[in-house]
């Protein structure tokens, strides 16, 4: 076989496969570049979830006219001279790849001016370089990318739906607007303002992305243990969140996501969260380079700490002392700057909406105050904050919920099958020998005694009913005077979105409302009951691909939980007529389950009875 090298243009078709997969990682490259550049405020515009469209618009240091060329070509980067630089890069890209790999499979054009220089452009269409040509613009630069992976069709057909690639990108923009309140963000999708941060600090920027009301609702962390600082707001014990997106983690100005980290926050809140919650937190993570290595791959978000034990322990213990408000949460907390007296110019382009003043988080000063009964209790009344957790560093196995979670699904299936033994016992045969409690049932059918849980046998029954019902879709909405509406993040919004056709099948009737939010404006008859918040909780629980649920499974969950409050309860007696329709509606199967995955029906045969006599051995 003759070795043939790849021309630049195959190689780079191929490169450009691991730098950029989709339109965030077009995003999240060059909106690093207008970073690297110095940029103060940079726009991303993306028209289609990105696929027709990326625009980056920065007001950074530009590119010369005689660097422009270089900019597209392969391992061309100003950002690093020799191997040696490699251990103090201190910008966010460096390979030199990102430019050279998209232009390959799109039409990429990037207008530049220095502040010295007048403005140019140069387009390359999936790696064919065009002229070096005048052209007008103010001092930055201007990336476009039309027509993502229109020479690539295979990798076309990989990309999601538009909303799907726009919710993530809105993702990612959410992240840079958190790792960079300093910088003013802009991003529009397709024609409408999603986000506008003003670069005036993480407050600002954390209100602008969750709302001012998150704010009032965090404690602000600034703490130096081990060598490592940690910064940044976690929700208080109350404010938890249905599933992880509302969690960022930067590693030094990094977005990451890593185990170690989240399970010490997540052991950290422990007995304050309740199932299926997760902990909301923006930490900023600073550590010495030479303990951290991010340069795993240049696409995943992903980090390896040279010594984990250390991480978690001081993630653990700082998380914990604020949470349980022990002595060294003072420590921990982020002292409060004295306001600024003098008036400021306020930005001119600030909208009104922007000024009204943000709720503060927990502040040093309150925490203080509340801590002093910790230190010297008042007449005898309950300290508020006890310390119940030793200080010393605690090292407990860092074991994620979800893989819990998913593991006792894999066993409870494998034990339902074991045990689904078709019993079928023609209903005339078993003879009715009275109750036990008033909850058990029992019947003697040949050398077998079954005893019946009045109570799961009826609630199976119920659920039947109520499943064929929807399977057949006769549902019947029920209207609701005052709509509900859930309000969601992108992430959440875009997986409500794909659900909606599930939702109206079953019988909600819900509509897009504004630009993230679901109106619901009537509910399944059988399900009227139900609590909204707690129901839409649960199928936000399942946004993470990690635990796909099936938005089905999450409403027969719902559907047992009516069929259980419908149901005769355990305690309550049947007259015979009642006993004898149950059991003839159970058509004999005693190898039935209640909903919940109960046994209706316990077995117990003569022999065994025997046995507990030894009567035999
Ligand atoms: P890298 O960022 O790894 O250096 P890229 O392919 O992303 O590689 O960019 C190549 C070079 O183009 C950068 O090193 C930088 O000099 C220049 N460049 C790219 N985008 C910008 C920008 N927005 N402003 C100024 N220079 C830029
Ligand atoms: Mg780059």
């Amino acid at each position: 076989m003759k070795i043939n090298i790849l021309s630049a243009e195959v190689y780079n078709k191929i490169a450009a496969g691991e730098v950029v997969d989709r339109p965030y990682s077009v995003v999240k490259e060059l909106v690093e570049n207008a970073i690297d550049a110095g940029a103060k405020e940079i726009t991303v515009e993306i028209e289609k979830g990105g696929k027709s469209l990326v625009r980056i618009s920065d007001n950074g240091c530009g590119i010369e006219k005689t660097d422009l060329k270089s900019a597209f070509l392969p391992h061309a980067t100003s950002k690093l001279k020799c191997a040696e630089d490699l251990f103090t890069v201190q910008t966010l890209g460096f390979r030199g790849e990102a430019i050279a790999s998209i232009a390959a499979v799109s039409r990429m054009k990037i207008t530049s001016k220095t502040e010295a220089g007048e403005a140019y452009s140069l387009s390359v269409t999936g790696g064919a370089f065009g002229e070096v040509v005048s052209a007008a613009g103010a001092n930055g630069t201007c990336t476009e990318v039309e027509d993502l992976f229109f020479n690539t069709p295979a990798r076309l057909k990989f990309l999601k739906s538009d909303t799907q690639e726009e919710s993530d990108v809105s993702n990612m923009m959410v992240r840079f607007i958190l790792s960079h309140p300093e910088i003013s963000f802009t991003y529009i999708a397709d024609g409408k303002v999603k986000y506008r941060s003003f670069g005036d600090g993480l407050k600002s920027a954390l209100s602008i992305v969750y709302g001012a009301q998150t704010l009032s609702n965090c404690y602000e962390i600034a703490a130096d243990k081990h060598g490592i600082k940690l910064h940044g707001f976690i929700g208080n014990q109350n404010f938890s969140k249905p599933n992880r997106s509302y969690q960022s983690l930067f590693v030094n100005g990094r977005y990451v996501v890593n185990q170690t980290v989240s399970a010490a926050v997540t052991n950290a809140y422990g007995a304050y969260l309740m199932k299926r919650q997760y902990p909301f937190y923006v930490l900023f993570l600073e550590i010495s380079p030479e303990i951290v290595d991010v340069n795993v791959h240049p696409n995943k978000a992903d980090v390896r700490f040279a010594d984990n034990q250390i991480i978690y322990g001081s993630v653990y213990s700082v998380v914990s002392a604020v949470l349980d408000g022990n002595s060294r949460a003072l420590e921990y907390l982020a002292e409060t700057p004295k306001p600024v007296q003098e008036p400021q110019p306020a930005p001119k382009e600030k909208p009104q909406s922007m000024e009204k003043p943000q709720p503060a988080p927990m502040s040093y000063e309150q925490a203080k105050k509340e801590l002093q009964f910790d230190i010297s209790p008042v007449g005898g009344s309950q300290p508020r904050f006890i310390e119940r957790k030793p200080m010393k560093l605690e090292v407990r196995a860092p074991q994620p919920a979800e893989d819990i979670f998913a593991e006792n699904q894999r066993f409870l299936l494998k034990q339902e099958k074991k045990q689904q033994v078709q019993e079928k016992i023609d209903p005339a045969r078993l003879e009715y020998k009275g109750e036990l409690f008033r909850t058990y049932l029992i019947y003697e059918t040949g050398d077998s005694a079954y005893f019946v849980d009045q109570h799961a046998a009826h609630e199976r029954l119920i659920y039947n009913r109520l499943k064929e019902k929807w399977e057949k879709r006769e549902i019947i909405a029920q209207p609701m005077l005052v709509p509900y509406v859930v309000n969601a993040n992108p992430q959440e919004f875009a997986f409500l979105e794909k659900n909606l056709g599930v939702l109206r099948e079953i019988g909600f009737e819900v509509e897009e409302f504004g630009e993230s939010s679901i109106k619901v404006s009537a509910v399944p008859v059988d399900l009227q009951n139900i609590n909204l918040e707690a129901f839409f909780r649960e199928v936000l629980s399942s946004v993470e691909s990690l635990r796909a649920v099936k938005l089905t499974d999450i409403i027969k969950d719902r559907l047992a939980t009516s069929a259980c409050k419908a149901a005769v309860k355990g305690g309550e007696s049947l007259t015979e007529q009642e006993v004898r329709a149950l059991i003839e509606e159970t058509e004999g199967d005693m190898g039935m389950r209640c909903p919940h995955g109960r046994p209706v029906a316990v077995k117990m045969k003569k022999s065994e009875i025997e046995k507990l006599f030894k009567r035999i051995v």
